[in-house]
């Protein structure tokens, strides 16, 4: 979708609570592992190329899920490691190679698919994924781990890294996080040689489950002020959320006690009501779910009254307000503050997905 930089809808990304976020993890985790900053997914919707530039010195790497992601970084002059964290298409390796970007081998089946092309590997590193109970990539058994280090050998391809992931750092519960820690304990023992990274921890593994950091920390929600377990799990030390969601008041207008606002006329005034409309809906991924949560004016909670239609919607406010004025979504006004876990926690979902879903038309402003 294009931007629409003439609309006064914007994510403002404090580029700088985002560096001071990393700051407190390393503080928090010390010296040894190294951190690479996950950045899939536009940077959790922040802005990929805007967060890489402003963090490479914080961090020794980055993580993407996919070769465009990573594409993406190259293009704009990161020079630091850039792994990408799935399997891609083996016929696009030879891309990926030009570039310099590091890559997961999710099975054997997929290596074998990569050397039986005709290309130089010899530049080439991978990290292989190990499948520890997350069900999602990697290998499952030992064996299949040391027959792809056999053809990463013959094909002078480095074996960099290994790595897993963690289903349940996140909840109360131990007992799933522990049986995968034994999984790749054993699995890592029994392995033909040990590359140079071993690394199995995201924010949530490395916050609740700081003895299982190795050798790097793939850092994502974190470093963008948010706790991956949304409100279940108190985190040790205090993040600066980076993303705040802002637009403005359109339209201003007294409406009689009984009429109906917005589509299928589901909200109906039972006084003498202000209304003001916003240019946000659905299409800037403000859900309909939204309706009936509130936005912040002048320091206030106003109801979202009406279906959330495509591209705008309705609140209540508590008196009349001139054109323009501001209406704060996610963030801060005065004391009272809307997080992306607030509204998480209204439509039922997480709050990495408020912050993916904000879509392209809304433009980012970047405070350095
Ligand atoms: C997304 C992802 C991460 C980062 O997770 P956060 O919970 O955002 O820290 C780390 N590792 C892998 C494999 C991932 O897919």
């Amino acid at each position: 979708m294009k931007a629409s930089p003439h609309r006064h809808t914007t994510a403002e990304v404090d580029l700088v609570a985002i560096k001071n976020n990393i700051k407190k993890f390393k503080k928090y985790l010390g010296p040894k592992p190294q951190i690479w900053g996950v950045v899939k997914a536009n940077a959790y919707g922040h802005g990929a190329v805007a967060v890489s530039q402003a963090i490479e010195k914080e961090v020794e790497g980055f993580c993407v899920s996919n070769l465009d992601e990573a594409l993406e970084l190259r293009e704009n002059l990161v020079t630091k490691p850039v792994l990408i964290l799935s399997g891609i298409v083996p016929e696009t390796v030879n891309l990926a190679l030009q570039h310099d970007i590091t890559l997961t081998v999710p099975s054997l089946a997929w290596i074998k698919l990569v050397v039986a092309q005709d290309i130089d590997l010899t530049k080439l590193k991978v990290h292989v994924a190990v499948d520890s109970g997350m069900g999602r990539i990697g290998v499952r058994e030992v064996e299949e781990a040391n027959a792809i280090i056999d053809t990463l050998d013959r094909f002078g391809i480095t074996f960099e890294g290994i790595f897993t992931h963690f289903a349940t750092a996140d909840e109360a519960d131990e007992e799933k996080f522990k049986l995968q820690q034994e999984r790749f304990s054993a699995f890592l023992n029994s392995l033909r040689r040990k590359p140079r990274y071993v690394h199995s921890t995201n924010t949530a593994s490395a916050l609740w489950h700081t003895h299982q950091v190795q050798d790097i920390e793939r850092l994502g929600i974190s470093m963008y002020g948010l706790n991956p377990s949304g409100k279940t799990l108190p985190l040790p030390f205090e993040l600066e959320p980076a993303l705040s969601l802002k637009t403005e008041l359109t339209h201003v207008k007294q409406v009689q006690s009984g009429e109906t606002l917005g589509y299928g006329a589901t909200y109906e005034t039972s006084e003498s009501t202000w209304i003001g409309t916003v240019s946000l809906g659905y299409a800037d991924g403000w859900t309909r779910a939204m309706q009936g949560f509130h936005v912040l004016v002048d320091g206030k909670y106003c109801e979202i009254v009406g279906r959330v239609s495509m591209d705008q919607m309705m609140i209540k406010l508590d008196q009349a307000y001139p054109l323009g004025t501001v209406v704060t979504l996610i963030g801060r006004d005065g004391v009272a503050e809307i997080s992306a876990t607030d509204v998480a926690d209204w439509r039922g979902t997480i709050n990495y997905e408020v912050l993916c879903l904000i879509s392209d038309r809304v433009v980012r402003i970047y405070k350095q």
